[in-house]
């Protein structure tokens, strides 16, 4: 179909990009996109000063949109940007009023934004199906092998069937849309009723659970209607279900694992024996369920002191005395090791930064503020840490303990150089 907007965009193509850009571009480009960026827009503007076919605006968004794609820009800006220079067209010819040219602009629209829509879509489904491999080969590496996150693995799987009928636009042999006839589902209403002892936890996995299944079933129905844009909203909101799922499993399986492991005897803290094996598992925790967490040293400033001042035993007390401000401070998800002597660490699983800092600063501020009560005297001690963020790269797999053991503990050493009782952390 040829269109006629001729009128509607004179002028200067520089200044008009210019306004789109100011009013409607959602995103900051760095100086190189916005060039090239710019060049793309500067075309389309100049396809409005003359007659062009559908097929001419739609080649040139298609080119921006796989520049975009390869920019990591998401849809959603993709989106408000071709309704950016819609709006834009439709203040103008709305103050001259010509009825067709609106409704002819809003079809010409509705067309470019599906094209649009398609190539992101058939990119997204072929994200899913590389991210979820590396999602799986996490599972399958975790060495603890009696943990529930393993029945994700069958949930992954279908996500990637799910990807795989999505970007073949294919209804037959459609994965399982009856979430109490998966292979998870049927799980979830069996054993894991009776794995699950957290009742609220068991709940809001079939919550999500049904969920997921209620937005599959959306996809296949609008499979067949060239309405690419719900598609990528159903199916980005299957694969957010899905990573909260895996986080609920990872993190019932850490409250098992606090219960299962050996404590050490004078502080209830979990025995140094099972750090490595916790934080590898974390680490693939991280991976499967695109999740960060934060690890930290725990060192109490001049402990020898109170040592030296009220005896051994007071020592002992106080170490007790750490360990339950800090467990007040964290979920029963979250681990502390004991690691040696005075020192701790904790691992704050499926945590963002600032949140998990926060966390730590409070365990800091608690441990100074509380003061242990013992024969009638009240005790003050301070801690030091060294704390990291730990977000695990999508191509970079590595889990050396040692190497982030030797980070944090350079972390500590600075909080110990800036005067004590601090944190120091990245
Ligand atoms: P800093 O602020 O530099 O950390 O000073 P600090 O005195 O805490 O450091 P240092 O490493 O010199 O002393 C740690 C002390 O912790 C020495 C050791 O006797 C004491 N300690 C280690 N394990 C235990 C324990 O199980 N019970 C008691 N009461 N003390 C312990
Ligand atoms: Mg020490
Ligand atoms: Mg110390």
């Amino acid at each position: 179909m040829k269109y006629d907007f001729s009128g509607v965009l004179d002028g200067d193509s520089e200044l008009i990009y210019t306004e789109l850009r100011d009013r409607y571009l959602t995103c900051s480009e760095s100086y190189e996109r916005e060039k090239v960026v710019k060049k793309f827009y500067l075309r389309i503007i100049n396809l409005f000063h003359q007659s062009f076919t559908s097929n001419d605006i739609n080649t040139l968004y298609k080119e921006l949109a796989l520049y975009k794609i390869s920019m990591n820009i998401p849809y959603i800006i993709m989106t408000n940007e071709i309704y950016g220079l819609k709006n834009l067209l439709l203040s103008r010819i709305a103050q001259n009023i010509e009825g067709n040219k609106i409704l002819n602009l809003i079809a010409l629209f509705k067309e470019i934004n599906n094209g649009v829509a398609y190539i992101y879509l058939s990119r997204y489904t072929q994200e899913i199906y590389t991210v979820n491999n590396i999602r799986l080969s996490s599972i399958s590496d975790l060495l603890e092998k009696d943990i529930i996150i393993k029945h994700y693995e069958s949930h992954l799987n279908w996500l990637n069937d799910l990807a795989k009928h999505i970007n073949n636009f294919d209804k037959n042999d459609f994965p399982e849309l009856d979430g109490m006839q998966c292979e998870f589902g049927r799980w979830l209403n069996s054993s894991a009723k009776k794995i699950i002892q957290n009742n609220s936890k068991l709940k809001s996995l079939m919550r999500l659970h049904n969920d997921l299944h209620m937005f599959a079933k959306k996809i296949f129905v609008n499979l067949e209607t060239s309405e690419y844009h719900v598609l990528i909203s159903y199916l980005e909101k299957c694969e957010l279900i899905s990573l909260s799922i895996g986080t609920e499993l990872a993190l019932i399986d850490n409250i098992e694992m606090n219960k299962k492991m050996t404590k050490d005897n004078l502080t209830g803290a979990l025995n140094r024996n099972s750090l490595e094996l916790i934080f590898k598992t974390q680490y693939d925790f991280s991976y499967a369920t695109d999740n960060s967490f934060v690890f930290a040293i725990c060192d109490l400033d001049y402990f020898k002191n109170i040592n030296d001042t009220y005896g051994h035993v007071a020592g002992d007390k106080m170490l007790r005395f750490f360990v339950e401000i800090v467990k007040k401070h964290i979920r029963t998800s979250d681990i502390i090791i004991r690691y040696g002597g005075e020192e701790f660490i904790i691992i704050l699983s499926a945590i963002q930064k600032e949140a998990g800092f926060k966390v730590l600063e409070k365990i800091r501020q608690a441990f100074e503020a509380t003061l242990l009560e013992l024969d009638g005297q009240k005790l003050q001690a301070t801690v030091s840490m060294g704390a990291m963020w730990i977000k695990p790269d999508k191509v970079y797999r590595h889990a050396l303990l040692d190497e982030y053991v030797m980070i944090v503990d350079k972390m500590l050493y600075c909080a110990k150089e800036n005067g004590r009782n601090t944190i120091e952390a990245i």
